[in-house]
């Protein structure tokens, strides 16, 4: 068989199983499976293709099938720009999150020294990381609840950090400009560490609503980076209550929500004595992220 029909053969397997982007999904898988480069494939569709390529490609399109995420099968997954490694232990990081990001480094370049930052609920540290390699943190401190969830961080910041980051570790004295801390929120965090800025997308879908979710995330990705509980809005009223206490007079904590929060969480944290709240949206014109700063020495009441 030559490439081009394996290929219209996968994608025809998971369009039967009801995979939305299947022609998509079958290339990669190939281009996986083959080590073949995008536009080297164009040039080569018509090779014919040895038996075991065809085996192991028949093999993965059947685990798609059966809607195991595709980056559960690759094991990556790229945001903003950069490859991280991905494991039904971390949240497969969302192109949504990108938006959260963005405005971050937005915020970050009309700062005159260099920052420090909180990354609450890492999982696989793509905001963290990514933040640490596009903009200039002077630390980063990148936090989560579950140990799996910070082993694939600390294998995504070997993967990324050492040729991104100026001097990000420090080899003589061991210490590291970068740094993991299991805590649930900020339990373990030691209480004088302040920060200029906090991010966070921590898991924020109603219980009930998971199970009306895509089967490859109801059933493949895990919950404790999902369930925000009854409302959703569990880990934003910790959140609105602890994160001042971490936040440098002036800083900013910068949030994922669904797309329906953005009235709820801006409460929270005005409630919680945040100011200069604002709601962000995202590319397909969704609330996604809420922005919100903590007050100069002597306005807190
Ligand atoms: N945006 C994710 C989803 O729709 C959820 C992310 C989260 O709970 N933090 O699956």
């Amino acid at each position: 068989m030559t490439l081009g029909k394996l290929l219209k053969s996968g994608a025809d397997k998971l369009a039967q199983n009801g995979i939305s982007e299947a022609a998509l999904d079958a290339r990669y898988l190939l281009l996986h499976v083959t080590g073949i480069s995008p536009a080297m494939f164009l040039v080569r569709e018509n090779e014919e293709t040895g038996a075991e390529t065809e085996e192991r490609f028949n093999e993965l399109i059947e685990r798609r099938a059966s809607r195991i995420p595709l980056q559960h099968i690759l094991g990556t997954q790229v945001f903003m720009g950069l490859e991280f490694a991905v494991s039904p232990d971390v949240l497969i990081p969302r192109q949504d999150t990108e938006t959260l990001v963005e405005r971050v480094l937005y915020d970050r370049q009309r700062m005159e020294n260099s920052p420090s930052l909180l990354d609450m609920c890492t999982g696989s540290g793509c905001i963290a990381l990514s933040l640490a390699v596009l903009g200039d943190f002077r630390q980063v401190v990148a936090a989560d609840i579950s140990l799996k969830a910070l082993a694939v961080a600390g294998e995504n910041a070997r993967r990324i950090l050492p040729r991104r980051w100026k001097d990000w570790e420090d080899e003589n004295n061991g210490t590291s400009r970068f740094r993991l801390i299991q805590s649930d929120l900020y339990d373990n965090i030691p209480g004088d560490m302040e920060f200029d800025m906090i991010v966070s997308n921590p898991p924020y879908i109603p219980t009930q609503v998971i199970q009306e979710l895509e089967p490859e995330v109801r059933d493949h990705e895990p919950w404790l980076a999902l369930d925000g509980a009854g409302d959703g809005l569990k880990f934003y009223r910790r959140l609105a209550a602890e994160s001042g206490a971490h936040l440098k007079p002036g800083g900013c904590i910068y949030l994922e929500i669904g797309y329906d929060q953005g009235p709820a969480v801006r409460s929270l944290f005005e409630a919680a004595g945040f100011t200069n709240i604002e709601i962000i949206k995202d590319i397909p014109g969704q609330d996604r992220v809420v922005a919100a700063k903590w007050p100069q020495e002597g306005t807190h009441v």
